[in-house]
């Protein structure tokens, strides 16, 4: 069965297709926790009845390719105060608010109760605000797949949103496509351990002496481009710091903690099975830079009719301005390129199943040190203008 297909880690993105079709009479398959913290399916045998559904709807390995052309836009949510509480340009709060608007349900990423990350779904506008903002470490589905599909049995329209490979689970599963679902994903440079945050959150309330609070990965103060990863904790003290200069993100953005699917991605493309796909507009000031006040702009693609139909009914909430599609990718390459295989990536993640502290961890394994090449490259031109062999 499933557990037996998949050959290596990196075959596997977690996405619990398999775990949600296996039949409620069986229930034979559990996701598993390995030592790195990810999730992979285990098979009882004892229950197994050998049907085979498991495999059938795993996304990986019934990997599927899309014909579509996308369309591109830079879009501001014309609500100040929401774009300012989302990562971007706060698209996902407008479609979301549309979505229960129509008498629809919103499925995404929230904050469990010890600031875990899972996916959950919210009926009504208040209840939007928990998705809001981006969570850097991979979301669980759950049985988030199969609510999604019994909600979608009912008639009403589903919201979906997530990573790709979260996004081609739900169609897998799905096994056939529903005209009241809206699927949306994110383009996603990867997802960190939930074990490596688990570690960091206890770094953090360790050093503040308190439990948390509340979290922000992306606080725009000092301007989107330069956000900043804040903790406030129950004893009323804040950690802030710069996502440059923050331990977890230094470990997130230098790939030392990505799932082993994410250096080699399958889905990664300009051909998503999603309906629309939201992202940082990085390199806006190069393309649209009357938009760029700094207080975060969206990437929107539109990927089917779906997608258009619902960008048609969203235009009066948003200011957008449609772009070439190659020029956006150009600066943000994680829409199509995997995230690189960081050498130092399982001394850090034995590091963290060995409790070495965190600050150490980082330290020694994601600075930017030059690599021996460039630095080769280096010492070649210097001696080339100072015309001698070697410094
Ligand atoms: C792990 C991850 C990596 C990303 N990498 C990139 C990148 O490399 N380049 C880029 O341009 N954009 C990336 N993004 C997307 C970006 O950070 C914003 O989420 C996106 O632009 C939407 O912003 P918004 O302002 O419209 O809405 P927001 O309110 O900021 O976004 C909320 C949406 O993100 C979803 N979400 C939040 N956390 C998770 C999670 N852990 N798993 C699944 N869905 C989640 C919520 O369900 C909701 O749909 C990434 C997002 C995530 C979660």
């Amino acid at each position: 069965m499933i557990d037996t297909k998949i050959k290596e880690k990196k075959g596997c993105t977690g996405c619990y297709a398999c775990a949600n079709i296996c039949p409620d009479s069986v229930n034979c398959i559990s996701m598993v926790e390995d030592e790195e913290g990810f999730w992979y399916p285990k098979v009882d045998y004892n229950r197994c009845i050998e049907c085979g559904l498991c495999i059938d709807v795993c996304p990986v390995l019934n990997y599927r390719v899309v014909e579509n052309a996308l369309t591109a836009y830079a879009c501001i949510n014309k609500d100040e105060q929401v774009r300012l509480e989302s990562s971007s340009g706060g698209l996902f709060s407008v479609l979301s608010e549309q979505v229960i608007e129509d008498g629809g349900v919103v499925f995404g990423a929230v904050f469990g109760e010890k600031f875990d990350v899972v996916h959950s779904y919210a009926e009504t506008r208040e209840e939007i605000g928990k998705f809001r903002g981006s969570k850097y470490v991979q979301s669980k589905i759950g049985d988030a797949y199969r609510q999604a599909k019994s909600i979608l049995e009912s008639g009403r329209k589903v919201l979906f949103t997530g990573t790709p490979c979260q996004i081609a689970g739900l169609k897998s599963f799905l096994r056939k496509s529903c005209d009241n679902l809206l699927c949306v994903d994110v383009i996603c440079h990867g997802v960190p351990s939930p074990k490596v945050w688990k570690r960091y959150i206890e770094y953090r309330e360790e050093k503040a002496k308190s439990l948390t609070q509340r979290i922000s990965f992306r606080l725009k103060d000092e301007g989107w481009k330069r956000y900043s990863v804040s903790f406030l904790f129950k004893n009323d003290t804040e950690y802030r710091q710069n996502f440059n200069n923050d331990l977890y993100m230094r470990a997130f953005l230098r790939n030392a903690c990505l799932r082993p699917s994410c250096y080699e991605c399958k889905f990664k493309s300009l051909h998503p099975q999603s309906d629309m796909t939201l992202a940082d507009f990085w390199g806006i000031q190069n393309i649209a830079s009357e938009m760029d006040d700094d207080k975060g702009i969206s990437l929107l693609f539109i990927n089917s009719e779906v997608g258009k139909e619902m960008f048609n009914k969203i235009r009066n909430e948003i200011i957008y301005k449609e772009v070439d599609i190659n020029e956006a990718v150009k600066y943000n390459s994680a829409a199509i390129k995997s995230a690189q295989y960081n050498p130092n990536r399982d001394n850090f993640m034995k590091g963290i199943n060995d409790n070495i502290p965190f600050d150490i961890l980082v330290r020694k394994y994601c600075t930017d040190k030059i690599s021996i090449g460039i630095k080769r490259k280096i010492k070649t031109a210097i001696c080339k203008v100072l015309k001698i062999e070697k410094v």
